[in-house]
C-alpha cells in the first residue's frame, strides 16, 4: 500500500524507515524493508503487523548491512494474494539471492508465470502474486549478465519484466551486484520521484520524501525509473527516453 526507495550517501534504513512511518496514514497490515551494500550485500526484514513489529525485528538483528547500506526499499502491505503474514510481507527475494522486490498492486497473470517458474525448478517462499516479479528479475539479470552491468542491467532487467506483467504495478528492485541503484517501473499504480543533491527519492506518495526535498517527477504509465545518488534515468518499458512529469511539491503536509 506504500512504498518507498532510497539511493544517496546517508543510511537508507532511517530515510527508508521514517518514509514508511509517513505512509502510514494509508492503512496496511505488513511492512518491510531491503538494504543492500557492496560490502554486506542484500539485507532484508519483514514482518505483519504494524511498523512496531518490523521495528523490533530490526532491533534483534546485529548485521551491519542494515546500518552501512546507503540503498534501499521499504513497503507496506494492504495483502491480495496471500494472508498478511510474515513470509507473505515484502520484500520478497529470489531464489537465488540477488534481487529484493516490493510492489503494490495486483499481478493479474501472476498463476501462469508463477506455474511456469515452478516448472523450471524454482521455489516459492510466499502466495503472494508479487513473488514472480522477483524471480524473473534475477532470471532476467543472469541472462543479460555478459551483454550489460551495472545500472544499465538493473534497468534492463526491469523493463523486460514490466513487459511480461498484466494488473497493476508499482514495483521496486535492488540487487547487491548493483548496490547504488533502485529501479522502478509503475502500469496503473502511482510513482513519484524525489531529486535530491546527492540523493534521489522514489515513493508511491510524495509525503514519504518531502521533508527531504521538494524536487519531483511523476512517472507516467508504463515507465521505468532507474535512481543512483547522482542520477535519475527514466523510459518507457521499451527502452525509449521518456521525461515523466516535474512538479514542486509547494504545498506542506
Ligand atoms: N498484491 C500484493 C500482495 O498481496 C501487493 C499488495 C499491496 O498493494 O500492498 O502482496
Amino acid at each position: 500500500c506504500g512504498i518507498v526507495g532510497y539511493a544517496g550517501g546517508r543510511p537508507a534504513l532511517d530515510i527508508v524507515m521514517d518514509g514508511l512511518r509517513r505512509l502510514e496514514y494509508r492503512g496496511y497490515d505488513s511492512a518491510g524493508v531491503a538494504i543492500v551494500d557492496a560490502i554486506s550485500g542484500l539485507a532484508v526484514e519483514k514482518a505483519a503487523g504494524k511498523l512496531i513489529n518490523l521495528e523490533k525485528a530490526l532491533a534483534e538483528r546485529i548485521d551491519t548491512g542494515f546500518d552501512i547500506g546507503m540503498t534501499g526499499i521499504g513497503h507496506t502491505r494492504w495483502a491480495t494474494h496471500g494472508g498478511p503474514t510474515d513470509r507473505n510481507a515484502h520484500p520478497h527475494v529470489s531464489a537465488d539471492g540477488r534481487v529484493a522486490v516490493i510492489h503494490n498492486g495486483i499481478i493479474e497473470n501472476f498463476a501462469a508465470l508463477r506455474a511456469s517458474l515452478e516448472a523450471d525448478g524454482v521455489e516459492f517462499r510466499s502466495d503472494t502474486d508479487t513473488e514472480v516479479a522477483a524471480h524473473l528479475m534475477a532470471a532476467e539479470m543472469r541472462a543479460l549478465r555478459g551483454s550489460l552491468e551495472g545500472p544499465a542491467l538493473l534497468a534492463e532487467a526491469m523493463r523486460l519484466v514490466a513487459r511480461r506483467l498484466e494488473g497493476a504495478f508499482t514495483l521496486l528492485a535492488v540487487s547487491p551486484d548493483v548496490p547504488d541503484a533502485v529501479v522502478a517501473a509503475r502500469r496503473n499504480s502511482p510513482l513519484v520521484v524525489g531529486r535530491g543533491k546527492g540523493e534521489n527519492f522514489l515513493a508511491s506518495d510524495v509525503s514519504a520524501f518531502m521533508e527531504h526535498t521538494r524536487e519531483a517527477i511523476e512517472l507516467g504509465q508504463d515507465q521505468v525509473v532507474l535512481i543512483t545518488p547522482e542520477s535519475v534515468e527514466i523510459t518507457g518499458f521499451d527502452g525509449s527516453p521518456a521525461t515523466g512529469t516535474a512538479f514542486v511539491v509547494d504545498w506542506d503536509v
